[in-house]
């Protein structure tokens, strides 16, 4: 499967622009769509989903044009919005069997094996005759996810799934993220850059509607090599770092501030050459855009 975005804009009501011709090729397997909170990550999410239409542009899914094939396009779709609303006083196991019903699972033992292998899938099996109202963030999440692959979706979507979710609901939710990449196309949107650096073959980094790098998290932590450096000073000095060097991220640290800077050469002046990570390439990218310190 291939997922083709051409010159994709759009515009609300409101002036916002949040889509600026963004341009994307994604393959099968796991890929990360990072940028700040009002990137436009949402809007992109649901233009792919088809719940919204964009003013210009194309989305091709292989020979599929998704814009003008909605009733296609879902039938191949899973999806998991944002905002995940579930019904309190149901339980997941009676909630899947409707889903499962809805997407047009007519035969109740199909479904029955459906719902079981689905609940398995995201270890929620000794919870499926709880009500939903009771779950935990991450169960609600990894209930979302089993929603969306019924009917065997070729392209997955979730958006900022991670958000809200404590470490080891987190981790749970990642390893259950990263089994399903192999022959489905999944876009995962997040403003966090570890859900990329662990579970991603691909990203984009995107900012105020634009892509500013697409590419594969390695070879962009590369690129970084040899141009990181980093300080400790004190937090009184910074706007003068600011003025002489391209500051992308500043950490408080047992009250001193340690900042790092992108810069092709030595800077000396006491700074030291720090190892590349993902962190460095998101905020360098985006650090021209977003003031770093208030991310
Ligand atoms: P993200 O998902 O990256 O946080 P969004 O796509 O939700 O970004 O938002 C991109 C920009 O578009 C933001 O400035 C947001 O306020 C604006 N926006 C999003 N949805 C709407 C809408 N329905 N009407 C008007 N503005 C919107």
């Amino acid at each position: 499967m291939k997922l083709q975005i051409n010159a994709l804009s759009k515009t609300y009501s409101n002036g916002v622009q949040a889509l600026k011709d963004v341009s994307l090729t994604l393959n099968n397997g796991m890929f990360g769509l990072l940028g700040p909170n009002g990137a436009g990550k949402s809007s992109l999410m649901r233009t792919i989903a088809t719940l919204q239409e964009a003013d210009a542009g194309s989305i091709f899914l292989d020979d599929l044009d998704v814009i003008n094939n909605k009733t296609q396009v879902r039938q191949l779709l899973g999806y998991l919005p944002q905002e995940f609303g579930v019904y309190p006083k149901i339980s997941a196991e009676r909630m899947l069997d409707h889903i499962a019903q809805l997407k047009g699972v007519g035969n109740a033992a199909e479904r029955k094996d459906l719902v079981a292998a689905l609940l398995d899938n995201v270890n929620l099996s000794k919870d499926r005759k709880k009500n939903l109202g009771t779950y935990s963030g991450g169960m609600k999440q990894r209930f979302g996810i089993a929603q969306a692959l019924i009917g065997n979706p070729k392209l997955i979507i979730v958006d900022e799934p991670t958000a809200g979710l404590d470490p080891a609901e987190r981790n749970r939710f990642y390893n259950l993220l990263s089994q399903l990449g192999e022959n489905t196309i999944v876009i995962l949107s997040t403003h966090i850059v570890e859900d990329v650096s662990t579970l991603c073959s691909n990203f984009a980094i995107i900012c105020q509607g634009e892509v500013l790098y697409a590419g594969q998290p390695d070879a962009a932590v590369s690129e970084m090599e040899g141009k990181i450096f980093t300080k400790a000073i004190d937090k009184a000095e910074l706007s003068f770092y600011q003025d002489d060097f391209t500051v992308i991220s500043t950490q408080l640290k047992t009250g001193r501030l340690h900042i790092r800077i992108l810069q092709d050469t030595d800077p000396g002046k006491g700074f030291v050459s720090a190892t590349p990570n993902l962190e460095d390439v998101y905020f360098s990218n985006i650090a021209t855009r977003v003031d770093v310190n208030t991310i």
